[in-house]
């Protein structure tokens, strides 16, 4: 990163004591969690010793559970989470109100005679938490209304919203550093997914942060496995990205492009190749935004295209494609894409399709809203030569570079110094000797330069992609090489599921539904997929072993617990008759050639002759997912010819570059041989090598 590093990044040991203890029972009982994951029990603990507390933490972290424990804790005060869009309060209240928490949230959507019932409860410490939009601190009603109530935590998620140095900066997040005196000083926790250096320093010192224990937790994602594809063009994004969402099956997927045109363009391309889709950005309807958004978050649309307006509402936890056509601006923002992948902890895929010209879109992007000091100058004193009169904006087109003296007039508009009504535009201060930052101009510029360069180098890299993530947030504690993502390369997981387990999991979803639909809310705020598993993995008979469960809470156990457990109960009983074969997930060595079993479908193709590309086809699944078939039946000595394949001699050079076998993992080898051989080569060497190991 290009700039100091803030000066009170507090690392704590794992902290213990008896308050940690109690949390830890709120966590089981309340969310049926059992542990907590890295970073929140050091954030929960600062923040229940009364401190405040910047804690970052990448998206899908678990950001939440690092206010909602204390407030659960703290009986005798309400906490108070204030939070940008209300998409994301509604989901966070829904949830929690599932869980029997007493929470109520506090926005323009809410009339104003309710707003006002909850306010009482709140001022009688009937509720827990309350979740507000930042313009509410505007309000007199409801200011009064919290000066009466006892605020036992103020929490202010996405906090990199108050910071112009972000790149979500909320103007009514500006007034939150005022708002901690008026309503009994309470500590504050402040969270977000940001690790930009200039950005923490700015929350602190905006929310003016009292001696603050800064927590940066795991930023690791193991369960997101990355790669980045590169192509010649566009067109070739395109047939990728459609060949890659084949292999999705049922499930979720976003792909983000870098312009409006863009989504148009693919969610088209897309539509074409009858895939599935919906389009999303920011210049759709309210209505035609929200009805996509819901219909995603309820699984009735499964892929959205999208420019990254889509997202800061959306949590849903089961996405497991999240695909960029188009290079963003900074590792930021990337990881905070494609961070919306996978966040219930279950494996998904985060893929960039990048070809060499990307990087002018986002240069092009940079001169818009950062435009050259000397083009901002000029075009001021241009303007000032006219004394204040509206004049056409040709007038001051100091250089014919149009963009750029718009992106000037911007400038000038935002900082006073000018304004404009379509293409007219005048100096509000014409005496012409305000003095323009030139320094912080050049020095924004430079800033999102690096960003870029930085986002470019990850595009590029030949080495582990999770390393680098992990070194530019920060992280230090991390392997060389992780040995799953695209440089890596690491050998297909075991992760094949049978057909017995697929179903079960289709009779747990539908459960799951009859109770989304009766209650109107997302599924995931029912029981996650990752919870689902679980019971698929323990198979409970009985209410203790329900609890057993992560993601089972008591409440909702109350509610839904028998519901599920009579899918559980059956299966546990059924797999009594057949023997463990039958339901527990497939092992390396059993279960994923039984019949029916995914790969065991390509096997038979294979037999009959189908090449790879054939298999896909007839399948509907994409090329990779094949590959990793057949690479999982070389290794297993049911395919015992490669030689279509991969040849004697490639076969050969891999055995001395890993200096003999078994082969462990790809990258160090890729390096050695370089391009003369594919990854596709190289794996098919490994498993052939390392065949019946
Ligand atoms: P963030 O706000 O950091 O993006 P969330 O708070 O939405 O992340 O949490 C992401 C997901 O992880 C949610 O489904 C949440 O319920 C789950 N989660 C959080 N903490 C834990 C935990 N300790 N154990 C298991 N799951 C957890
Ligand atoms: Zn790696």
């Amino acid at each position: 990163m290009s700039t100091a590093t803030p000066p009170s990044i507090v690392r704590r040991p794992n902290a213990g004591g008896p308050e940690l203890e109690t949390a830890r029972k709120a966590l089981a009982q309340v969310f049926g969690y059992h542990d907590f994951r890295p970073g929140q029990a050091e954030v929960i603990a600062a923040v229940l010793g009364k401190r405040d507390t910047l804690a970052v933490m990448p998206t899908g972290g678990g950001k939440s559970i690092c206010y909602q424990v204390p407030a659960l804790l703290a009986k005798d005060g309400i906490t108070v989470v204030v939070s940008p869009l209300l998409a994301l309060m509604k989901d966070q209240v829904d949830g929690l109100r599932q869980a029997g928490v007493p929470v109520a949230a506090v926005n323009s959507t809410i009339p104003r005679d309710e707003q006002a019932r909850i306010l009482d409860a709140a001022v009688a410490n009937r509720l827990r938490l309350l979740y507000v939009a930042p313009e509410r601190f505007g309000d007199g009603q409801f200011m009064s209304a919290l000066r009466r109530a006892n605020v036992a935590l103020l929490a202010i998620d996405e906090a990199h919203c108050i910071s112009q140095w972000g790149h979500d900066f909320r103007p009514s997040y500006r007034e939150l550093g005022d708002v901690r005196p008026k309503v009994g000083n309470p500590p504050i926790v402040a969270l977000t997914a940001t690790a930009d250096p200039l950005v923490r320093e700015d929350i602190l010192a905006r929310l003016k942060m009292r001696d603050p224990v800064v927590h940066v937790a795991g930023f690791d994602r193991p369960n997101l496995r990355f790669d980045v594809v590169r192509v010649k063009n566009q067109k070739e994004k395109s047939e990728q990205i459609a060949e890659r969402l084949k292999g999705l099956g049922e499930e979720s997927a976003i792909v983000y492009c870098g312009t409006r045109k863009k989504v148009e363009e693919v969610t088209d391309f897309l539509q074409r190749q009858r895939i599935k889709c919906a389009r999303y950005h920011a210049g759709m309807t309210d209505d035609d935004r929200k009805r996509i958004q819901e219909a995603f978050a309820r699984d009735s649309v499964r892929i959205i295209v999208a420019t990254n307006a889509f997202g800061m509402g959306i949590d849903k936890p089961d996405v497991r494609m999240v695909l960029h056509h188009d290079m963003p601006d900074s590792l930021e923002s990337y990881y905070q894409e494609a961070g919306r992948a996978g966040r219930d902890g279950e494996p998904a895929e985060c893929v960039l399709y990048y070809s060499a010209r990307d990087r002018n879109l986002r240069e092009f992007f940079i001169d818009l809203s950062h435009p050259e000091a000397r083009t901002v100058v000029e075009v001021y004193h241009a303007l000032c030569s006219y004394e204040g009169r509206r004049v056409h904006i040709r007038e001051v087109m100091t250089s014919d570079d149009e963009p750029g003296v718009n992106a000037a007039i911007d400038v000038l508009k935002d900082s006073g110094l000018a304004g404009r009504q379509g293409q007219m535009v005048w100096a509000t201060r014409p005496d012409g000797d305000s003095e323009i930052d030139t320094a912080g101009l050049e020095a924004h510029r430079a800033h999102a330069v690096a960003k870029l360069d930085a986002m470019q180098a990850f595009a590029t890299s030949v080495t582990c992609l999770r390393a680098r993530i992990l070194d530019y947030f920060g992280d230090e504690q991390h392997e060389l090489a992780c040995g799953n993502c695209g440089p890596c390369v690491a050998p297909p997981s075991a992760r094949a599921t049978n057909a017995a387990e697929d179903e079960l999991f289709q009779a747990l979803r539908a459960v799951r539904r009859v109770f989304a639909d009766e209650a109107n809310v997302p599924p995931f705020t029912i029981f996650s997929d990752a919870t689902l598993h679980d019971m698929i993995r323990l198979l409970p008979r009985n209410k203790t072993e329900m609890l057993a469960v992560s993601g089972v809470g008591q409440v909702k156990f109350e509610r839904y617990g028998e519901a599920f457990l009579a899918v559980t109960k059956a299966a546990a009983a059924d797999r009594g008759r057949t023997g463990p074969a039958g339901l527990v997930p497939a092992q390396r060595g059993q279960g994923i050639l039984d019949g029916g079993s995914t790969v065991k479908r390509t096997l038979d193709l294979y037999r009959q002759g189908f090449d790879i590309q054939g298999i896909g086809e007839k399948r509907g699944l994409a090329r990779a997912t094949i590959m990793g078939h057949i690479e999982e039946l070389v290794a297993r000595g049911e395919i015992d010819d490669v030689a279509q394949w991969v040849d004697e001699l490639t076969i050969r050079r891999v055995r001395d570059a890993a200096g003999g076998v078994p082969v462990g993992p790809l990258g160090p080898i890729k390096e050695a041989l370089g391009d003369s051989v594919t990854y596709d080569e190289l794996r098919l060497a490994r498993a052939w090598l390392n065949r019946g190991r």
